[in-house]
């Protein structure tokens, strides 16, 4: 299990991280979300015990990062936004270079290897040097001394960043086909990635976890929006009041009338005109929205 407790790191003047906590438990595959500078890679370098923070702490499997790094290093394996691959090197001459580094048994080594460089599909590569690799296969390579030691966490930055569509596809199902014996932690600024990949989010905007949010309680879950013709106290208590409702928020239509947007396990919208008649609200419109990670997060996005 990953625990990141309260971290806060500042560049100078810049509160990259302002006490980001969530826990990581095994088997789960979760995606740390958020736009261009939010803190995701300042975070993920914090967990992999590349950088120091402030303030807070994290333990992998009750290892203490800061405390004991290269124990809790040996759980992990990570992708950085810029794995340094040596270009003059070939596959295989890197890959063994890790092992090295990894300290892996002898006895081990040759399973270990071949099992990444399948695993990862780079066989028919072995020989060539790194210079001449596409993107998509130093990527590739990339996760292949990730999770060379067979780590229990893999912790990957940005694992499609600069990739084609088709070297994109081809990464999400490498991802999910180690999700089967790893735990994985990814950052992304892609919706559409999260949302294809993951159990979980956790949402980061200007350095703060806004959501945290398991995907298919999302999906489960159901917005509206009533629009009012007047300012009305009694709609919003009566709302918060009604069966199945775990959030309300007051905000303004797009042509200014006030408004609610209702969150509920089920469609309420039947319901809340029932109320609305039997109240004599001033309803100027009620509307089902689906809720979709988008929808959520421009939510977030735009309150934050
Ligand atoms: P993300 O990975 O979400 O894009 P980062 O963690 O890279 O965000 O950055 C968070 C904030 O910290 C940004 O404002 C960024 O400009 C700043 N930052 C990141 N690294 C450094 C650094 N080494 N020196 C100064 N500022 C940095």
């Amino acid at each position: 299990m990953i625990e990141v407790r309260e971290i806060v790191k500042n560049y100078g003047s810049i509160e990259a991280l302002r006490g980001v906590s969530f826990d990581i438990q095994p088997g789960e595959i979760v995606g740390l979300l958020g736009p261009n500078g939010a803190g995701k890679s300042t975070a993920i370098k914090i967990i992999t015990g590349f950088l120091h923070p402030d303030a807070g702490s994290v333990s992998i499997d009750g290892l203490d990062v800061t405390e004991s790094p290269r124990a809790a290093q040996s759980n992990i394996g990570y992708l950085s936004e810029n794995t340094p691959l040596y270009p003059e090197l070939s596959v295989q001459a890197y890959l063994t270079m890790m092992a090295d580094l990894r300290a892996l048994p002898a006895s081990a080594r040759i399973g270990l290897l071949s099992k990444a460089v399948y695993g990862t599909g780079l066989q028919d590569f072995l020989t060539r040097p790194i210079a001449s690799l596409s993107k998509g296969l130093r990527q590739r390579l990339g996760l292949a001394q990730a999770i060379l030691h067979q780590p229990r966490f893999l912790i990957l930055d940005e694992p499609t960043v600069g990739l084609d569509p088709t070297q994109i596809i081809e990464i999400r199902g490498l991802i999910k086909s180690l999700a089967r014996e790893s735990t994985i932690l990814f950052s992304s600024h892609i919706l559409s990635e999260v949302e294809a990949l993951c159990d979980r989010v956790i949402i980061i905007i200007n350095g703060e976890v806004k959501a945290d949010q398991s995907l298919r309680a999302l999906r489960a879950s159901d917005t509206a929006t009533v629009v009012l013709e007047r300012e009305d106290d009694a709609v919003a208590s009566a709302l918060a009041g009604m069966k199945g409702v775990s959030g309300l928020r007051r905000l303004r239509s797009a042509d200014d009338y006030p408004a609610y947007r209702i969150t509920s396990s089920a469609d309420i919208t039947p319901r809340i005109f029932a109320l609305a008649r039997q109240q004599n609200w001033a309803l100027r419109e009620l509307r089902r929205d689906s809720v979709t990670l988008e929808t959520f997060f421009n939510q977030l996005a735009t309150t934050a």
